[in-house]
């Protein structure tokens, strides 16, 4: 007998008392290890997230915690010709495991970047500007966004076992979140083996991954406000959690990703002849065949122009014949078999299903031949194209999770969309043009339908991810059908995990509260120019305020001059006092900016090593010859990055003239050395 897989609950292995259900080898029908919860505390896996995992991620910053997932993501990097061997036995070429342990990976990189690029060195994030809620400004508003302290569970399907771990579990992570992952029996010694790397690596801290291997008898009883579900499976389980207690009245997130009938639609404007018509075939051969269709994303319904029906037909099958089909252990194998023969009989049941409305145009629905493998013992099928018969409903009500797809023909864009939409939502369309007038109206149309949608032309094909590929920087998810949920979309992904709440109050408190310095705010003037101070001696609301610069017209023309800047309100003064909005010669934009750095930079060598960017800037008011502006400087934000010798200063800038009128504001950004002089850093 194979070993039982363990589940990691409350900071050990747990293995159960029984002898678990059998895990077959998806080719060979040969077990490969065994599956059982019975006798799993749950209830204790849920307290342990709770008190030890949460604490502890939510102590740590986004900084902190991105670096971690990097950390892993380098790690699982090294190991991962082991989770190459073992995903063979779940029916895996080579081309499937790497876009599940390849595409895991990457997705934990590519949060870990995203984590320090676009999130603060802090444990809270804001969300839009400041909102001035009265007059005087000494009341104001501020959306944020903080950790939930509760639980992330998360319950995947059987295709990626890796991937969809690793997907949940990044955004999960860098939420502040603790995960709970349960995946889909068939395939969780994959993901057994993973959770080991990761547990024995100690990367992440005790209590923010734990692995429930099994039933998931009771895991959601233990859930309550704060806590999330993110599911990944049929619509039919989605039901069943949709309908639990604690997600109708108790406060638990459910979000679902369901099955969903994506489609392909080849642009009215193409010609058999035109590159675009192979990138359609080949986008819908490679649906049908990476992971023997078994994704989430793969093309199951296929709408071309009534005219061009038998030509893309003829073009599948002419693709789909070379396709050797058998165990994926043999390297000219290119699509392996199903995950499991319940697997198989499924997508049996709903091929017959579209056979009510449509005939098989290629494929052999008894079984074709294989390349080797043994079709009794592993879930061999070969690909199926099914022509749709006018009127047919069942290629829109019936998934096959399989490598089988439907032609539907389509007369005009409008019976293309309507057909599109007959999926009651989709996670992902493809449209293949060449003209930039249909691909806005079909996008237009399929947008409100689906999670995301590919344009694919002969311009983008070569450096297209393709329609299956879920990106961790775009949103992977779909209404209706699809479940309605969202992941991924970068820091989306994470932002999905967190609270938003709208804080009120004066500018001091909302400084305090967020570490950013807030329009109204206290400045402080200690004397000493703040690029004076290093990173460590700088505080939020470190002020300079310069004396007064009076701008004049042989400024004005000389920056004209010197630029080659010499737009007519600069420089002719007939025609600028015919501008309605200045009514004569304004100052550039670019010379108030560069007056105001003048006035607030301290020339001598010292801490503020860059200046990288300018955020935010506008023209408030316009500068004539003859006033006197001048420019106050505030710290607004510190950030000092991790394993360099400086940080980032964000800047504060008011430019106002001698009324008090502001004539421009910005936000400076600095790098700052940590530490001044120098050396002291080394
Ligand atoms: P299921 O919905 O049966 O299973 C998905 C996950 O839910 C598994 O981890 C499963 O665990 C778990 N689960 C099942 N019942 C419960 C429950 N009552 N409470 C909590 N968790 C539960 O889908 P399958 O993986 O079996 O696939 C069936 C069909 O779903 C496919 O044929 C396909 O149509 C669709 N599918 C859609 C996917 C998508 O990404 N949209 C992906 C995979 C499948 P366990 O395995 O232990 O039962």
């Amino acid at each position: 007998m194979s070993a039982l897989l363990e589940s990691y609950a409350a900071g050990r292995w747990f293995r159960a008392a029984d002898d678990g259900e059998p895990l077959l080898d998806a080719a060979t029908g040969e077990e490969v290890a065994r599956i059982s919860s019975r006798g799993l505390d749950v209830a204790a896996m849920v307290r342990h997230a709770r008190d030890t995992g949460g604490p502890a991620l939510r102590a740590l910053t986004f900084h902190e915690r991105a670096a971690l997932l990097k950390e892993l993501a380098k790690h699982l990097m090294e190991r991962k010709d082991e989770l190459y061997a073992l995903s063979v036995r779940t029916g895996a070429t080579s081309r499937d495991t790497m876009v599940d342990v390849d595409g895991g990976i990457g997705t934990l990189f590519s949060y870990a970047s995203k984590g320090v690029r676009e999130l603060p060195n802090d444990t809270i994030v804001l969300d839009g500007g400041l909102e001035r809620l009265g007059k005087g400004g000494t009341f104001v508003g501020q959306h944020v966004y903080t950790s939930r302290p509760g639980v992330a569970a998360q319950i995947n399907a059987f295709n990626f076992p890796v991937w969809g771990m690793l997907e949940k579990l990044g955004p999960a992570f860098l939420a502040g979140l603790p995960s709970i992952v349960k995946p889909a029996s068939q395939t969780a010694y994959l993901t057994e083996l993973t959770v080991r790397l990761i547990v024995e690596s100690g990367i992440l801290p005790e209590g923010t991954l734990q692995l429930l291997a099994g039933s998931a008898g009771g895991l959601l009883d233990e859930l309550t406000i704060h806590d999330s579900v993110a599911f990944t499976g049929s619509a039919h389980t989605a039901g069943i959690l949709r309908r639990h207690p604690n997600v109708l009245d108790g406060g638990v997130v459910l979000g679902v990703e369901a099955d969903s009938l994506n489609c392909s639609i080849l642009g009215p404007d193409v010609r058999p002849d035109d590159p675009e018509f192979d990138l359609f075939v080949k986008g819908v051969v490679t649906e049908m065949t990476v992971k023997a269709g078994q994704k989430c994303t793969a093309i199951r319904r296929v709408l071309v122009p009534e005219a061009l029906a038998g030509p893309v037909e003829a073009a599948l099958a002419d693709r789909l014949a070379r396709v050797g089909v058998g165990d994926p252990r043999n390297p000219e194998v290119r699509m392996g078999p199903l995950a499991s023969l319940g697997q198989r009989d499924e997508v049996r049941k709903a091929v017959e299903a579209l056979r009510a409305s449509g005939e098989v145009v290629f494929g052999d629905p008894a079984g074709g031949s294989l390349l080797d493998g043994d079709p009794q013992r592993g879930a061999f099928m070969t690909p199926l194209v099914l022509r749709a018969r006018p009127g047919a409903t069942e290629p829109h009500d019936v998934e096959p999770f399989g490598p089988v797809a439907s032609v539907l023909a389509y007369d005009g864009i409008e019976a293309a969309l309507a057909l599109a939409a007959r999926g009651r939502g989709s996670l992902v369309a493809s449209l293949v043009t060449r003209d930039p007038q249909v691909a806005r109206s079909v996008v237009l149309g399929l947008a409100p339908w689906h999670g995301r949608v590919l344009v694919l032309d002969r311009d983008d094909a070569k450096e297209s991810t393709g329609h299956g590929s879920p990106l961790p920087v775009l949103v992977h998810g779909g209404p209706g059908r699809a479940g309605g949920g969202e992941e991924l979309g970068g820091v989306r992904g994470v932002l999905h995990h967190m609270q938003r709440t709208a804080v009120q109050g004066s500018p001091d408190q909302l400084t305090a509260i967020t570490g950013r310095w807030t329009t109204g705010a206290a400045r402080a003037e200690s004397g000493v120019h703040p690029f004076r101070k290093s990173l460590a001696e700088l505080r939020v609301g470190d002020t300079i305020a310069s004396a007064p610069r009076t701008v004049s017209l042989a400024d004005i023309d000389h920056f004209a001059e010197f630029t080659g800047d010499t737009f007519y309100a600069h420089t002719d003064p007939e025609a600028a006092a015919r501008n309605p909005l200045f009514g004569g010669i304004v100052a550039h934009g670019y010379l108030v900016v560069s007056l105001a750095a003048g006035l607030f930079v301290d020339p001598a060598p010292g801490p503020v090593l860059a200046n990288f960017g300018v955020d935010g800037l506008r023209f408030l008011t316009p500068v004539k010859a003859g006033d006197a502006i001048d420019v106050t400087l505030t710290v607004k934000q510190i950030t000092p990055r991790r394993g360099a010798d400086y940080g980032e200063v964000r800047w504060d800038a008011v430019v106002a003239n001698q009324d008090g009128q502001a004539v421009a504001t910005y936000d400076v950004l600095t790098l700052v050395a940590k530490t001044w002089p120098a050396q002291e850093a080394r």
